[in-house]
């Protein structure tokens, strides 16, 4: 032992032999910190309720992981989410690493009145759904696990995982499952709603490589779901969002794919944003599925001239990769192509942000069943830069592997969609969006009657019941019924809500 350590372990011996035996045992165990005060928060019909700071103290002493309260390091942090529009604070934070903690939190948020609940996983909402004011986070970013078994070729990935992790440890192995196109998404919010990428229309989404669930429901239940078991709820957590309940583990078959893939962007100037877009409307719906083909129009921030192109990802044979870009190469001469042989794990983050928060962003979006000329002058004629911000059309490829599967096949009803269209502004976090904000809604008048219902994962705060059950088309009355089953109070509703009926 070291000589200080002697010291102080001696001292504090000495001192604990000089008090009574019932004091000497609380010295021993009296918890460090104080019980905390009781704290207001609301419920998630928005009811005021008042949580005795004792049912705090316990629900700490029930976690392995930490309650967060408005003043206590690292609640700054753990509060905010990618996007910095959405600055709210909620009136604590249960910070979970693993099953029990997930139950204890749902208990007490259910216990408790029912209290407005968040779940955050990567954080990458735009529409702010993984935050709340003055109502409980569930905050999953320290339970991250990835664990691959390339025999079974299965890889059992925990709630809080981001998906760039799953791609590092199945790539290991030449195996991988088909996620999203940002390496710091997160696994749970992009796969319980369906989980589009450079894979998708290879392997499908990546809802539909799953293979299994463990999921803890309102009633703080653990339960597994799979083809043999709670089958109903298998069904809903493939489409269905956040709705049922916090997926603690997704279960994914892993397909056999050589590292190495071909990966860039063609990009055009502005100027020929019909061109591209043209060609995209004709020549998607019919792209091997080992081409996946996204296509975007940018006007960056600062007048830096704006450009129209493709990313591209082929994931076929090099023999096949020419014939399959031949199109876009009629498109004449590009300003930019940097396509080329890459790893695919590099490829995956390579549209990473490194500063995320920084930006400001406003999000809207909708399936198209087809991209006509009429769609090509609604999108080009009105799309206007303004130096103050980014402004982004985009396009995440539908068709493929994700329209082979039938529409009531799982709770991801869009099948027949030939892309997720999405326009986007972003700004620095610091300026006013006010005008941003106004002209995209405004210039989204204009496209949205080209639209047929929108991706869950990209719900907007603002959205109806009606448009919202709309959406779920054929699919609604049987989410309704696994949502009286398994939620029917409605603990889980910052999503693109299924209301219970019960
Ligand atoms: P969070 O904000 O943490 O969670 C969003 C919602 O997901 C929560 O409100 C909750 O309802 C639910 N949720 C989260 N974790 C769990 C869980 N473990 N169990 C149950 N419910 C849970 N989508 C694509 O399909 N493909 C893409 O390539 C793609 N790229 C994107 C890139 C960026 C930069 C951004 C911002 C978004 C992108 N998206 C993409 C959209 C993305 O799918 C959604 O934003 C998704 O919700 C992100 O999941 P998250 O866990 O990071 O989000």
């Amino acid at each position: 032992m070291k000589r200080r350590d002697f010291f102080g372990s001696t001292l504090t011996a000495a001192a604990a032999l000089a008090l009574p035996r019932r004091d000497l045992f609380g010295a021993i165990y009296r918890p460090a910190s104080n019980r905390p005060q009781d704290i207001e928060a609301v419920t998630g019909d928005g009811r005021s309720v008042t949580l005795a700071g004792k049912a705090i103290a316990d629900l700490k002493a029930r976690l392995r992981g930490q309650i967060l309260l408005a003043g206590d390091t690292g609640y700054e942090d753990a509060r905010q989410i990618l996007n910095p529009s959405f600055d709210k604070y909620p009136a604590l934070i249960a910070q979970v690493t693993g099953v029990a903690d997930v139950r204890a939190a749902v208990d007490f948020a259910r216990d408790n009145g029912g209290l407005l609940l968040a779940v955050k996983c990567g954080g990458h909402s735009a529409s702010g759904q993984s935050t709340c004011d003055k109502g409980m986070m569930i905050d999953l970013s320290p339970f991250r696990d990835v664990r691959v078994d390339p025999i079974a070729r299965r890889a059992r990935v925990t709630g809080g995982s981001l998906l760039g992790s799953l791609d590092h440890e199945t790539m290991a192995y030449d195996l991988v499952t088909p996620m999203g196109t940002v390496s710091h998404t997160g696994i749970g919010g992009l796969v319980t709603g369906g989980g589009f990428g450079r894979l998708a229309r290879r392997y499908g989404l990546s809802v539909d490589n799953l293979v299994g669930v463990d999921v803890v429901t309102a009633d703080g239940q653990f339960r597994r779901a799979s083809a043999e078991e709670n089958p109903d709820l298998f069904w809903g957590v493939r489409g269905g969002g956040g709705n049922f309940g916090i997926v603690t583990s997704f279960q994914f078959q892993l397909h056999p794919m050589q590292r190495q893939v071909l990966g860039g962007q063609i990009l055009f100037p502005l100027a020929r944003a019909k061109d591209v877009l043209s060609l995209y409307g004709e020549y998607a719906p019919r792209t091997p599925d080992e081409l996946q083909l996204d296509c975007h129009i940018v006007q960056p921030p600062g007048g830096a001239p704006g450009v129209a192109g493709f990313g591209i990802c082929w994931s076929g044979s090099p023999s096949g990769a020419e014939a399959a870009l031949a199109p876009i190469r009629q498109l004449g001469r590009p300003i930019q192509d940097t396509v080329a042989p890459m790893d695919y794990v590099a490829l995956q983050k390579s549209g990473d942000v490194s500063d995320p928060r920084a930006q400001g962003t406003y999000v809207k979006s909708g399936f198209i069943p087809s991209l006509p000329p009429q769609l090509v002058n609604a999108i080009v004629d009105r799309f206007e830069g303004n130096p103050a911000r980014s402004t982004i059309m985009a396009f995440q490829q539908g068709g493929g592997a994700i329209g082979r599967v039938a529409p009531h096949a799982t709770a991801f009803a869009q099948r027949d969609a030939q892309a997720n269209m999405l326009c986007f502004v972003n700004w620095p976090s610091t300026a006013d969006p006010t005008e941003h904000i106004a002209w995209i809604k405004q210039y989204w008048t204009g496209l949205e009657p080209f639209t047929h219902g929108f991706y869950v994962n990209d719900v907007e705060a603002e959205m109806t019941a009606a448009t919202i059950r709309e959406n779920y088309r054929a699919n609604h009355d049987r989410l309704v019924q696994v949502k009286n089953r398994y939620d029917p109070k409605n603990l889980f509703r910052l999503n693109a809500n299924v209301r219970p009926t019960v």
